[in-house]
């Protein structure tokens, strides 16, 4: 191996993980490597365009996965620097307190987490102000303790939503501003010449093509290359990890890039390729001394698949909705229970709003509404709800690679009373905040045509713990069998909660980071 192909950290991954991690550890001076499998997401009109985006599917992997009986699905997945973070939708919210406890649901027990809440906490408050978190504590009565406010206000409410907020809030409820990880400077809800979001209409499940998006490209990535002593090769795929003889030390990583094979190896391996492919990565990656996969005595590599269980909901108002950002509102009022039941339900959240051309990309199932009304008032009508209930970590959802190296997904739905019983506590109250009374499934957003191809929100398949035979990794996120392999995307989660995923795998990379700062000596 040539000697500058040596470097003191490699980080496999730009998403959500790998992004934060590098631009936390970029001030050290140590020569650290990004390997992206993807380029940079194109700027172009199209990333604005609801067609390409979401009926063409312009920018999602050219990928086939297979499901447990060999069928092959489409994974709605991005590989770009960035990661899925350059089309998210940005919802950055913390876990609640409790869930980092065990949890009680109908399907069974949301297990604990090997750390606290108050161990987050401060990391939380860290990743909320990189990721420019704009937010409001202190509302959602769910919510646990922070350290600090928000650095930036709550986005505001167009009128529309207000109405809805103020409904909510007439039948007893406690909505609250979505947090939103966005490069918006905003008065009377416009944006500032200065700002670079425009507050336009294309937030959720599009790239941003003005860079307004607090995503890991525009907010860590390009940062750290600032730094001379970080380098990121892009169109660089990890094959596997090779490790030496004793099994404890990753001593190559194995690319293909441009056609060719190369090798890189590194003091310290970082992996952070989604929740899926690190899985993949690690069981690629078996040798002599790691028969079941790298970092797998335990045998959970793979395993503990989660996903969240969710929905994707157009409502139709009474009154036009001329809103054109609508994802500014949150409800955890059934997080944790109702009225009338003792488990958790989930969180409701707004979502990007509908436009003509993904209605009549979904129009075919949507018989009840085009009886009624035509397509454009729907769009001019439509009020766009996501629902998110926790799905709970099953030993056999699981990712393997078949025989012929293709990637495999095994999954069987867990926990659904709850998802279902919050869509019935929404659809209950739509009459009551000015809504027509039928809820519509949007199955675009999510790929939910498909339901094993909705792997936005992956999470759980190396999971961190204290007892090596239950967990691959260690509470710094270190396997517990190679001294020197991490991982730091959403992989480590032991249970997925109901909120969205990404602010927790930011607030881990930096905690992992301090500690890998720590190792370095630094
Ligand atoms: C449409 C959509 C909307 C979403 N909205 C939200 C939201 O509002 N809030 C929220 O919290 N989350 C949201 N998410 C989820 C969020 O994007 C993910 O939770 C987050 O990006 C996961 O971060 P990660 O680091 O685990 O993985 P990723 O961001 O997926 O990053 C993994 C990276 O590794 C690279 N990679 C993979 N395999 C290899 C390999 N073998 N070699 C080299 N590189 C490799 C990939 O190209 C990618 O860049 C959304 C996702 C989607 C798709
Ligand atoms: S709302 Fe802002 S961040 Fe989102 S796509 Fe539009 S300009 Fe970009």
């Amino acid at each position: 191996m040539a000697e500058n192909n040596r470097y003191d950290v490699i980080i496999i991954g730009t998403g959500a993980g790998g992004g934060t991690i590098a631009y936390h550890l970029a001030p050290s001076g140590k020569r650290i490597l990004l390997l992206e499998r993807g380029g940079y997401l194109p700027r172009e009109k199209d990333n604005w365009d609801a067609k390409a985006v979401f009926v063409e599917s312009k920018y999602r992997a050219k990928e086939t996965w297979y499901d447990k009986d060999g069928k092959a699905f489409y994974p709605g997945i991005q590989y770009y620097v960035g990661g899925n973070t350059k089309v998210y939708g940005a919802a950055l919210l913390r876990f609640r307190e409790r869930d980092f406890g065990e949890v009680a649901h109908h399907g069974g027990i949301s297990p604990a987490w090997p750390l606290s809440y108050q161990d987050f906490e401060p990391y939380y408050t860290k990743a909320e102000d990189l990721y420019h978190v704009h937010g409001q504590h202190g509302i959602d009565p769910t919510e646990g303790p922070s350290s600090a406010p928000y650095r930036y206000p709550p986005v505001s409410h167009a009128p529309r939503i207000q109405e809805l907020f103020d409904d909510f809030e007439r039948l007893g409820h406690h909505p609250f501003p979505l947090p939103l990880g966005i490069l918006l400077e905003e008065a009377d809800g416009k944006a500032l010449h200065t700002s670079a979001c425009v507050r336009c209409a294309a937030f959720d499940g599009f790239p941003c093509l003005v860079n307004g998006k607090a995503d890991s490209q525009v907010i860590c990535v390009d940062p750290a290359l600032e730094h001379s002593n970080v380098e990121l090769l892009t169109g660089a795929y990890v094959e596997r990890l090779e490790t030496n003889a004793s099994g404890r030390v990753v001593t190559k990583v194995i690319v293909t890039r441009q056609g060719a094979l190369e090798e890189y190896s590194a003091d310290i391996v970082v992996v952070s390729c989604g929740a899926v492919n690190s899985a993949a990565l690690l069981l690629r990656s078996a040798n002599d001394k790691h028969p079941g996969g790298l970092a797998n005595s335990s045998d959970v590599v793979g395993r503990h698949y989660m996903r969240h269980n969710c929905s994707a909901f157009m409502a139709i108002s009474k009154d036009p909705n001329p809103t054109v950002f609508q994802k500014t509102l949150a409800l955890n009022d059934f997080y944790f229970r109702s009225g009338d039941w003792e488990y958790p339900l989930g969180e409701i959240q707004m979502l990007g709003k509908s436009d003509g051309e993904m209605l009549k990309g979904e129009a075919p199932g949507w018989a009840v509404w085009k009886t009624e009304f035509a397509l454009d008032y729907l769009a001019e009508h439509s009020i766009d709800f996501w629902l998110q209930s926790e799905d709970l970590p099953h030993p056999d959802n699981r990712v393997t690679i078949n025989p012929d190296g293709q990637l495999v997904l095994n999954i069987q739905e867990t926990n659904l009373e709850g998802h279902k019983r919050l869509t019935a506590k929404l659809e209950g109250m739509l009459g009551d905040i000015g809504l027509h009374d039928h809820l519509m499934h949007r199955s675009l957003y999510l790929g939910k045509d498909i339901p094993i191809g909705g792997t936005a929100h992956q999470a759980g398949t190396v999971r961190f713990g204290r007892d090596p035979k239950t967990s691959a990794l260690d509470v710094n996120c270190k396997a517990h069998d190679l001294d020197n392999l991490y991982v730091v995307d959403a992989s480590f989660f032991v249970s997925i909660a109901a909120v969205n995923p990404s602010l927790t795998i930011m607030a881990n990379a930096l905690r992992v980071g301090d500690h890998l700062l720590e190792r370095l000596g630094v």
